[in-house]
């Protein structure tokens, strides 16, 4: 899933209003951001495959970033870095913190309902997936469903602090939903991995920057 992840971001930014909407943003796609460089350096690997699903068409091999356990991992590690590195007395840095770690990890969660079954626990078989991607308007309404719940939320426990935070929260919503749109069932299917990963890199920091800046124009409600 792609937009889909930002539910989870939404949703932690609501629950735990100090940490940052940004950071959220990237954390949920953390994994996804070293999957395509470690699959450009063969430290992992994606195969093209024309109609693999009608989502996507790639088969993928991704212990190191998609693994139950090294995604575990991976949220440890963000975890221990805003624990260790947040400011000494601060007292909400340890919901920050577990914030930060269960928005890595929900990206497994996410990949789980998703993907054909290539996720590993550790590596190698038993592989897990629900493979929604075999469906892809299925995944489509899936996708943006997730993600309006996950918005909803965040709109229900913030405020605009003036009114453009109002229109910029809704103008972000919409464009996350047609950014997946074009994606879909727009862009052409690219085999080169060089340009998919550039961009995806772009997309998720460009997407992340966007999300901190429309945040900027709501406060928290308590
Ligand atoms: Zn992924």
């Amino acid at each position: 899933m792609f937009v889909g992840h930002y539910a989870a971001a939404f949703a932690l930014k609501a629950k735990v209003p100090k940490t940052s909407l940004g950071m959220l943003f990237l954390a949920t796609q953390f994994v996804d951001i070293l999957f395509f460089p470690f699959a450009l350096w063969g430290i992992e690997h994606l195969e093209f495959v024309e109609g693999y699903t009608q989502v996507n068409n790639f088969k993928m091999e991704f212990p190191f970033t998609h693994g139950l356990v090294a995604s575990v991992l991976w949220a440890a590690l963000f975890y221990l870095l805003y624990y260790f590195l947040g400011k000494q007395n601060d007292t909400k840095k340890h919901k920050v913190a577990i914030a930060m770690g269960l928005a890595v990890f929900s990206h497994w969660i996410i990949d789980f309902i998703a993907h054909t079954p290539d996720l590993p626990i550790l590596y190698g078989p038993p592989k897990l997936g629900l493979g929604l991607w075999y469906y892809k308007s299925l995944t489509f309404i899936v996708e943006a469903l997730l993600l309006l719940l996950g918005w909803m939320y965040y709109m229900k426990r913030t405020k605009p602090k003036k009114r453009w935070g109002t229109y910029a929260s809704y103008a972000f919503f919409v464009f996350l939903i047609l950014v997946n749109y074009l994606n879909f069932y727009v862009l052409p299917a690219s085999e080169d991995l060089m340009g998919l990963t550039t961009s995806a890199l772009f997309a998720y920091f460009f997407l992340a920057f966007l999300a901190h800046l429309m945040d900027k124009g709501r406060i928290t409600d308590r």
